[in-house]
């Protein structure tokens, strides 16, 4: 039984003229009977942003749904880099963002290629960026998805935390609940939003076991430090912020890279590396030490000395884009968010959480028709499908369905951050003796076999 639920059953004490309080918890009561001794509309497994974005869009709705969280609070258990793309999902939830716990927006792109023992960085600004409905925020998963549950809860969704599902409940060959905690839960419809390492859609057979050519593992610290010194660092004013990513030796040639975000007062510093290289090249050490080692970096290490880290995480990403994606409807049953594999690493942008919000959003208005027709079956919940197509969601992963073959190119993290990387310390050089000309500095970099080389990689560049 979770926790939750045996408080949720105690008898209400409070004095009539306790007005909302006592409303609120003989309301909850209700909602544990008919969760417990019959069915609800619906089931959301998961409190990140997909199942917080349905239920939220559901309650909105008036119709009755729970979400089962297994981590303390939602929130808890949330591990990402932090960085929002407010533009395709601003829409899409009216009066959420105004108050919405954002951390700064992002006026200050900056991306490095690390070699072994130099870098080359290029940082762009522009006046979209600090127009007054900026396109990205850095936003702090614990503090944003709690604040984000409230909301749910203000609009009459219900989140039972601590409340770990570990199965699915079939009848006559559908979905028809979950089991948590032991007991036997009902709904109409279950919406699988239980992240990366969902076993849901496998044991409703929506998707095959996962491969680990399909995932990377990321680490992440967020780093505490003053407001004034994140403005002066990273030449930003009061709620403003920069996002940086870094590609090459941090992840010895393997497919992945570093980032770094700033939050009001802390920084966010991450590693991200694929699970399927990291296994194959044992030389290069394993995640933790990699991300050390990044720390350590003269690139890094000023921009967070001084700082005390206050929050350590490592969480898997799914990176296998389109081909690797779970199919999204069965019968009672939708899956969204990281758990159908909706996260997109292009190099120069990680996004899953826009992903997230919209097809959490999507499931919901596709729970809603359904409900409207009173059939939850797989081909009434297909609207979810489509409307993922009409959406810039399976629009984006389309677009960008080979960007995972093309961006395993070794190449890429390995031999170019090196070959760039020398070729700038060659220009920038003033020997003793007199200076070579620049055509034959970049000649004796850019041979004839190198060039070549770059074709090749660049017939596969243009497919993303
Ligand atoms: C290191 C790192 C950096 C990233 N950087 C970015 C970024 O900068 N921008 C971006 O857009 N995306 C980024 N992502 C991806 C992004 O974080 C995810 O795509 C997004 O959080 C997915 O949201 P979700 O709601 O699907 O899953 P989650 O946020 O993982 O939520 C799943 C929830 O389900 C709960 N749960 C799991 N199993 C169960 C169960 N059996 N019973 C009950 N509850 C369960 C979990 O506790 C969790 O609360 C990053 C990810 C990582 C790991």
């Amino acid at each position: 039984m979770p926790e939750s639920s045996a408080k949720g059953r105690q008898k209400s004490c409070l004095p009539d003229g306790a007005g909302s309080a006592k409303r609120r918890l003989e309301r909850k009561n209700q909602f544990f009977i008919r969760l417990f001794m019959e069915k609800f509309d619906v089931i959301v497994v998961g409190a990140g942003l997909a199942g917080l974005a349905a239920a939220w869009t559901l309650a909105g709705e008036g119709v009755e749904v729970v979400v089962l969280e297994r981590g303390d609070y939602p929130g808890a258990k949330n591990v990402s880099g932090g960085r929002l793309y407010l533009n395709p999902v601003r829409d899409l939830f009216p009066g959420l963002w105004d108050e919405a716990p954002l951390e700064r927006a992002i006026v200050r792109e900056g991306a490095s290629l690390m070699a072994r023992n130099r870098s080359v960085t290029f940082h762009y600004t522009g006046s979209e960026l600090r127009s007054d409905t900026p396109q990205s925020f850095s936003v702090l998963r614990s503090k944003f998805d709690r604040w984000f549950s409230e909301r749910v809860e203000e609009r009459g969704g219900m989140i039972l935390a601590k409340t770990l599902v570990t199965d699915l409940l079939h009848e006559n060959g559908r979905v028809c609940g979950v089991v948590a905690g032991g007991d036997e839960l009902r709904a109409d419809v279950v919406v699988a939003c239980d992240g990366v390492l969902s076993l849901i859609p496998e044991r409703a057979g929506l998707r095959a076991p996962g491969r680990p050519h399909d995932y990377a593992v990321g680490i992440k610290e967020v780093i505490q430090l003053d407001r004034n010194r994140i403005n002066d660092r990273f030449n930003v004013a009061d709620g403003e912020g920069a996002a940086h990513l870094y590609a090459g030796d941090i992840t010895k040639g393997l497919f992945g890279g570093g980032f770094l975000y700033t939050n009001a007062e802390s920084v966010s510093l991450g590693l991200v590396v694929s699970i399927e290289d990291i296994a194959r090249e044992a030389a290069a050490g394993d995640a933790p030490s990699l991300f050390e080692a990044f720390k350590a970096r003269p690139e890094i290490e000023p921009l967070i000395r001084g700082g005390q880290t206050v929050e350590y995480g490592a969480h898997v990403i799914p990176e296998g884009g389109y081909r690797s994606l779970s199919r999204l409807a069965g019968d009672g049953i939708l899956v969204a968010g990281d758990s159908a594999g909706f996260a997109l690493n292009l190099g120069f942008t990680v996004r899953g959480m826009e992903y997230a919000l919209a097809s959490g959003y999507y499931a919901a208005k596709a729970v809603i028709e359904a409900k409207k027709a009173g059939r939850y079956d797989a081909a009434t919940l297909a609207v979810y499908r489509q409307s993922l197509e009409e959406s810039f969601v399976l629009h984006d992963f389309q677009t960008f369905k080979d960007t995972p073959q093309v961006l395993a190119n070794p190449h890429l993290f390995g031999h170019y951050p090196e070959l760039i990387g020398n070729l700038m310390r060659d220009l920038y050089t003033v020997p003793a003796g007199p200076k070579s000309p620049i055509f034959t500095t970049l000649r004796r970099h850019l041979t004839l076999g190198e060039l070549w080389t770059m074709l090749m990689d660049a017939k596969g560049v243009t497919k993303i």
